[in-house]
């Protein structure tokens, strides 16, 4: 199959962008501090609990990738270098990189720090070209940013990702292979190339969506296409059968939302007096989920982001989100993804402010609702029914599952012992902690490697 990349297509014919940094986190580590270069790095906590966020392609070379627990990494690569996160490095870098994505187009919608989708429609009248205008920008972003990107351009925002995937650098028996930096794919042969993939490609699939799928004997998306919306929805549930059965057929009508934070139903509240122990923090992080999805329900619309922002006594404040390939309204779901994201945020000391929101909103679809009708009527049909709706709550669950494991691979796991340490009200041990935002150090620096 061949890989269109010096084709020239119009803005009709790839009207959606999407960037990809490298290794965001491991290369931002490296340029503020060189003697990194060329070996291999991770992002993570290098304690016993600790999970690898991000690994430059030296390491990557080895198998290590992001979500691995360190302890693991350090087994396959004695010489990788694990080094504590430092968002607001990544988040200045990030901010950098979207006004680059700016200066192409005022209609881009970041997802996570290191991603851009961008609708280039309304420069079709500037006979703007795609792929001339993506080189471009992956020019830019390595000339400013000394960064490097995969960019792919497609009908929607599905082609668009998996293309920008294709675009970057490969790792094949332990070499790595350039990648070609841009990629747009012919629509004449974009359905057979997406048929090809394994399921895992599609958005929103992780582990658990992948083991419940292989279970049925469904390997590749086009296996998947080959299913009937209706045979899925009693093994992935509603949502999720609906959106994987569009993906497969190569359909996704997502738009590029830009500014996407202003709409949003939200819930925070300044405490009387600031927080400190995690247990009490998760518990209102629990009510104010209840307080959104009841919201979200009363206007008959759906969630596919949730966010989560803290501020502390000394002011500063952290926010982070994780964006679904589902539409959630349901308390459990929400408040799963609130408390990953509470568990993401390094705890730097008392909280004095805590939100949950949600954004990216959608009206609530026939299919989410379907489930409800679509029971057999017979008059002995409860057993049948509560059956179909437990498969449908693991199936939920299962997503996720896969949600949450999104979640720690963009910004690692917390300490689990960090609630134990604030509970004892020493905040000393609270802020030393604060070094490592992805789990506790194994007693000492020996794990770090220079
Ligand atoms: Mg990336």
């Amino acid at each position: 199959m061949s890989l269109s990349r010096t084709e020239d297509p119009s803005v009709e014919q790839a009207p959606i962008l999407h960037v990809d940094l490298d290794a965001f986190f491991a290369s931002v580590e490296v340029l503020d501090n060189p003697s990194l270069k060329g070996k291999p790095v991770a992002v993570g906590g290098a304690g016993e609990r600790g999970v690898i966020a991000s690994a430059s392609y030296e390491a990557r070379r080895f198998g290590i990738r992001s979500a691995m627990p360190s302890v693991m990494a350090l087994r396959i690569c004695k010489d990788l270098i694990i080094v504590p996160g430092h968002f607001d490095r990544y988040e200045e870098y990030s901010r950098r990189f979207q006004s680059l994505v700016g200066d192409v187009t005022p209609q881009y919608e970041p997802l996570g720090l290191d991603e851009v989708f961008a609708d280039l429609r309304s420069l079709a009248r500037l006979n703007v070209r795609p792929v001339a205008a993506a080189h471009e920008l992956r020019t830019r972003i390595k000339d400013e940013l000394h960064i490097d990107s995969g960019i792919g351009l497609g009908a929607n925002k599905l082609f668009a990702k998996l293309s920008s995937k294709r675009a970057k650098p490969q790792v094949r028996d332990g070499k790595l292979i350039a990648g070609p930096g841009v990629v747009w794919v012919d629509p004449g042969e974009q359905l057979t190339w997406l048929r090809q993939q394994g399921v895992r490609a599609l958005w929103g699939v992780g582990p658990a969506t992948t083991e419940r799928l292989e279970r049925l004997g469904i390997f590749s998306v086009g296996e998947l296409a080959a299913l009937s919306e209706g045979t899925l929805r009693s093994h992935v549930g509603p949502s999720m059968a609906h959106t994987l059965i569009e993906m497969a057929h190569g359909r996704d009508d997502r738009a590029v939302v830009a500014n996407r934070a202003t709409k949003s139903i939200g819930h925070e509240v300044t405490f009387a007096s600031s927080i400190s122990n995690l247990d009490d923090l998760h518990a209102q992080a629990r009510q104010f989920s209840a307080v959104v999805a009841r919201a979200l329900r009363a206007s008959d619309q759906v969630a596919h982001t949730i966010s989560l922002g803290v501020r502390f006594d000394d002011l500063t404040s952290t926010r982070r989100s994780e964006t679904l390939s589902f539409g959630i309204d349901d308390e459990t779901a929400v408040s799963t993804i609130a408390s990953a994201l509470l568990e993401s945020i390094e705890l730097r000391g008392a909280v004095r402010l805590l939100g949950v929101s949600a954004s990216s909103l959608r009206a609530r679809s026939n299919s989410e609702l379907q489930l409800a009708f679509d029971l057999p009527l017979s008059r002995d049909d409860d057993a049948q029914r509560s059956a179909e709706r437990s498969r449908s709550q693991q199936a939920t669950r299962g997503a996720l599952n896969d949600a949450v494991d999104d979640l720690r691979r963009r910004f690692g796991r917390s300490s689990i012992g960090v609630g134990t340490d604030l509970l004892d009200g020493s905040l000393d041990v609270a802020t030393q902690r604060g070094r490592h935002a992805f789990g506790p150090e194994a007693g000492d620096s020996d794990n770090q490697r220079p």
